[in-house]
């Protein structure tokens, strides 16, 4: 009796599964459009809309604070990391329209060197990076760089790419749903698992080096030496001395190929050298 029972069971779940990946593979389909990049202009398979890319960042960006010690207490350290952020994006862009309400927060973890960004702007430096910055000029090329990977939409591009199907589900019902309904214990549960993945994404070399020329031609245009993010990433490569990887290259790979590419970028961007006007 039990193993007939059992076997009933089995025949509804596969077809509950069946529902289920039904849905999710339309959903998706639906959900995951061809969309040209209100920024650069370019075509690209993304997951979320901009709209969405900001309320799944809002959404994330507690939890990602959580993990890295919460906020800073350093008012003063965080009023430069707004001000550099607040510079780069007043003078980064000329005639690009934005749509991203970019915020930059750093994270009092004095042991993890790293800089973050979620989808839709919200950006993050933790004190253990911050406090090996010399200069504002590196502060900005960490910044972004990191803006770079919201402009270019790695997340959504990331979130299209992977199978999560459930998460997602549950992340665009919550972020288009009215926010005075009650969210059900099982949408909860998906939101989470796709906070979840946003937090603990990973970007691919090609994401980083897109990210790395962002950074360089923000830096440029916003008054600061370009060559300040050459020193960012010895920096870096310097801070995983004592044993394990430093926690950036995990997140962020290839540091020396990348100093190459910075280096060569920089001569394309200064053919007759850099000027020496720029803020450190
Ligand atoms: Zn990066």
């Amino acid at each position: 009796m039990a193993r007939r029972y059992g076997e009933g069971r089995s025949r509804g779940g596969d077809r509950l599964v069946i529902v289920l990946v039904i849905a999710a593979i339309s959903f998706l389909s639906y959900i995951a459009t061809r969309s040209v990049n209100p920024v650069t202009g370019k075509a690209q398979y993304v997951a979320l809309s901009v709209d969405q890319e900001v309320v799944l960042g809002l959404q994330s960006a507690p939890e990602l604070t959580q993990q890295f010690g919460g906020l800073h207490r350093d008012a003063e350290a965080q009023a430069t990391v707004d001000r550099v952020g607040e510079r780069l994006l007043a003078r980064g862009f000329k005639g690009e329209d934005v749509p991203y309400p970019f915020e930059f927060h750093l994270l009092a973890d004095p042991r993890t060197v790293n800089a973050f960004a979620l989808p839709g702007g919200q950006v993050f430096i933790t004190a253990a990076l911050y406090t090996r910055l010399e200069t504002d000029g590196q502060l900005a090329g960490v910044l972004a760089h990191e803006i770079g990977h919201v402009i270019e939409r790695h997340g959504a591009e990331h979130l299209a790419k992977a199978n999560l199907t459930q998460g997602l589900v549950g992340a665009v019902a919550v972020g288009a749903s009215d926010p005075d309904s009650p969210v059900s214990p099982r949408q909860a549960a998906a939101v989470a698992a796709a906070i979840g993945q946003v937090v603990n994404m990973k970007y691919g070399r090609d994401d980083e080096l897109e990210s790395d020329q962002w950074g360089l031609t923000l830096m440029a245009r916003a008054g600061y030496d370009p060559r300040a993010m050459e020193r960012v990433m010895q920096i870096l490569a310097e801070s995983g001395g004592r044993g394990g990887q430093p926690e950036f290259f995990s997140t962020h790979p290839n540091p020396e190929n990348r100093i190459e590419r910075i280096r060569a970028s920089i001569g394309e961007m200064f053919p007759g050298g850099v000027p020496d006007t720029l803020e450190k």
